[in-house]
């Protein structure tokens, strides 16, 4: 039977848009939908721009995986599409002579990993490397980076396009139904309300992944997980960046900690912070600043009162709550639910944009899986 579609991507996102161009060079016809007014809006264009190393996450996750090979790949694409990025390198710095103690632990969690370029600094070598650092010793990541997170974005969908794909703006998926004929049939609400017929569909909805895909009906419900949403809060820097590279403290259980990271302008910003919050709310609290002067000044000492200004805000898209351990990306093609031509991004949180591209492939690795 034939679909007036082939393939639909749910949300033109920057994972949503890799999986649209992967399935759109591999031949397929395929439209991207997406509800606001333009591609990344959401947690895309809300997030640190960093490309990780693939440094902490528990060895053969997903995490891990697509993390490595989608840092190796973002590279690669970056130089080939003219992307703006730098390979910055990330220091791992410890407070105190407990917290050096586990950063041998980290190195070897990123050797599981396939991470095999990070090197000890001590005190002394750390501060030669950042003048303006405080630390007991620290964890070097030379492939650690940053990039234009629009610019990659723009590329994906260039090539998407190129190769035919069509993204459509102002349009939300409300509902749908697996038919008996294992088409999809889906229901858009927006400027002009319609129903279409797919092969596939691939639900990239971010926040909105677990919503969307129980209004999909014909999917097992109980393998889709419950959204949790964990706000993060950034603090920009008055004045020049007193580091050159991105600095991280020691990673706790909720996150990587306040940070620093360094944007392509070269401006500093610290964050993000954790807050568990009920709904999508990107507004930020100018008071959060008070937690921030503490967490920077255990590694940066000389930051003056007052010079933190209120930034953006990103909410990580979680399926498990505060009290849980943490989840890995899910990838659930026909495979896990058993429905042909579809599969869910659940939890797709960070690292997914350094992983994109290889997300992208495991997603059509998925879709074809029986
Ligand atoms: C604070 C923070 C910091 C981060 N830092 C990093 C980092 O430094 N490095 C890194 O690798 N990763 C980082 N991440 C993770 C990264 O930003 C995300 O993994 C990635 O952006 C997810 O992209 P996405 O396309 O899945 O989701 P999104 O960008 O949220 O896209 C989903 C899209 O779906 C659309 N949509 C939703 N519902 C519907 C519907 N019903 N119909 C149509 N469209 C719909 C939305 O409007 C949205 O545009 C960070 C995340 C956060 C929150």
């Amino acid at each position: 039977m034939t679909a007036d579609i082939d393939c639909v991507v749910l949300g033109a996102g920057v994972v949503g848009l890799a999986v649209a161009r992967e399935l759109a060079l591999a031949g397929r016809d395929v439209m991207i939908i997406e509800k606001t007014e333009a591609i990344g809006t959401g947690t895309s264009s809300r997030n640190s721009e960093v490309i990780h190393a693939g440094i902490y996450y528990p060895q053969g996750s997903l995490k891990a995986r697509l993390c490595v090979s989608g840092k190796h790949r973002l590279y690669a694409y970056c130089e080939e599409r003219g992307i703006a990025f730098k390979r910055l390198g990330k220091l791992i710095v410890a407070a105190t002579p407990e917290q050096s103690a586990r950063l041998g632990a980290i190195a070897e969690q990123a050797r599981l990993n396939g991470v095999d370029d990070l090197y000890a600094l001590t005190a002394q070598e750390a501060r030669e490397l950042e003048p303006a650092l405080v630390c007991d010793a620290a964890l070097m990541s030379p492939s650690t980076g940053i990039v234009d997170s629009h610019g990659l974005m723009l590329a994906l969908q260039g090539d998407a396009e190129n190769q035919g794909a069509q993204c459509v703006f102002h349009t939300e998926f409300v509902q749908g139904r697996v038919l008996d004929s294992g088409l999809f049939e889906l229901s858009f609400d927006g400027a002009e309300p319609m129903t279409l017929t797919a092969h596939c569909v691939i639900n990239a909805a971010g926040l909105s992944a677990p919503a969307v895909a129980r209004a999909l009906k014909g999917q097992p419900e109980h393998l889709i997980p419950q959204a949790y949403y964990c706000k993060g809060s950034y603090f920009t820097l008055s004045g020049r960046s007193p580091f050159t590279r991105l600095i991280y403290p020691m990673p706790n259980h909720a996150g990587l900690g306040v940070h620093v990271t360094v944007d392509l302008g070269g401006q500093a910003k610290f964050g993000p912070d954790t807050e568990w919050i009920g709904s999508e709310d990107y507004t930020l609290d100018p008071r959060r600043a008070d937690v921030f002067y503490d967490a920077v000044r255990s590694y940066w000492p000389a930051l003056p009162d007052g010079a933190l200004n209120p930034g953006y805000t990103g909410i990580r898209p979680k399926i498990v709550g505060p009290d849980q351990a943490a989840a890995d990306f899910v990838i659930a093609g026909p495979a896990t639910h058993g429905v042909p031509g579809l599969v869910n991004l659940f939890g797709i949180e960070s690292p997914g944009l350094t992983a994109c591209l290889a997300v992208a492939q495991e997603t059509l690795k998925e879709l074809n899986a029986a």
